[in-house]
């Protein structure tokens, strides 16, 4: 049996490993795709003391940070269901059992898409779902934000202080956010509301140059000439896999407490499936080194 199984092989994971193998304790990691969701990612700029480089190269540097140690990775394998015995049990998809004394869970999460043509054809080139990532690319720009709910408004605000103006597009006749948020967002000059807006079409050529939406009352369809269009209808975290095996919020987030604790004795979690407030690179890492500390303080005590 390992002493520390990590489940997921992004940032937070491979974080959660290296911790773990530093303190000369059996490690394994499974991933059903290792780097994560920086495979996807062009450029970071926000990864402190690396002033600029490109997803697939940081997922390189992970795997290859990882390397250095006596890690068991398991690439191309998911994790289908969590079940704490004397040991606690993962079960892969494959049907494989994997036992450890502690878990980490560091399965990360995934943007809820449009799904309207142009928003996959134009990822990273225009189409956005992070503003504290993505924001500073639009400097002085136009940009519309999808969805008026918290995480909507809440891009909306921070772009507004960046970018030239923003256009809120909420499929809804009123917003959902947060009465504060709504009314700070009335207090800019440069942002647009438009309620009821069904977005049709995010256009372009190289790059996204502009959005088509229908006005969902008069059925007549509008264009909007931009550079920048932020997705923001929901970050949908990769859980669903642990049934009730252990505690999750309504969003369906790992509960986890400062030390990166579950309701389950020695199942840990980290980064972006969890209620970890703020979903970065940085963040995950940390709070899984937090993590894999907690489970090496578990393993000691018990
Ligand atoms: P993830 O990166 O989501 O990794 C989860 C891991 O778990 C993956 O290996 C996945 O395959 C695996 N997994 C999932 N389910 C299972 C399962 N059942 N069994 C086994 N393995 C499983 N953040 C920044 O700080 N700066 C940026 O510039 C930035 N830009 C971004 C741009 C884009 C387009 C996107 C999508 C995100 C961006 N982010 C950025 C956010 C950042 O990528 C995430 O916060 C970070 O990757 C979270 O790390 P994580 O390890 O918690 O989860």
């Amino acid at each position: 049996p390992y002493d520390v199984l990590v489940v997921g092989g992004g940032p937070g994971g491979a974080s959660a490993a290296i911790y773990a193998a530093r303190k000369g304790i059996r490690t394994g990691v499974v991933a059903e795709r290792f780097g994560g969701q920086i495979l996807d990612t062009a450029s970071i700029e926000n990864f402190i003391s690396v002033n600029r480089t490109e997803g697939p190269r940081l997922a390189a540097n992970l795997e290859e940070h990882v390397k250095d140690y006596n890690i068991d990775v398991m690439n191309l394998q998911r994790a289908a269901r969590l079940e704490k015995k004397d040991m606690i049990e993962i079960e892969l998809e494959n049907g494989a059992v994997l036992k450890s004394k502690s878990v980490i869970i560091a399965t990360g999460a995934r943007w809820r898409n449009i799904g309207v043509p142009g928003e996959a054809e134009f990822k990273n080139k225009g189409v956005a779902y992070c503003p504290h990532c993505d924001g500073p690319l639009f400097e002085g720009k136009d940009v519309a934000v999808i969805g008026g709910g918290n995480s909507g408004i809440e891009a909306a605000i921070d772009l507004a202080g960046i970018v030239n103006h923003v256009t809120v597009l909420e499929f809804a006749a009123e917003l959902k956010a947060d009465s504060v948020l709504q009314d700070r967002l009335n207090s800019l000059p440069n942002v647009t509301v438009i309620k009821n807006a069904q977005t049709k079409e995010i256009t372009g050529t190289d790059n996204v140059n502009g959005i088509t939406y229908v006005e969902r009352e008069s059925g007549e369809e509008k264009h909007i000439e931009l550079s920048g269009v932020f997705v923001q209808i929901g970050l949908v975290p990769n859980t669903d896999w642990l049934g009730d095996s252990v505690e999750r919020n309504k969003f369906g987030e790992i509960v986890i407490n400062d030390r990166g604790a579950t309701n389950v004795p020695g199942v840990f979690a980290a980064g972006d499936c969890t209620t970890e407030p703020f979903k970065q690179i940085i963040i995950s890492m940390g709070s899984a080194a937090t993590a894999a500390l907690s489970a090496f303080d578990y393993l000691v005590r018990n």
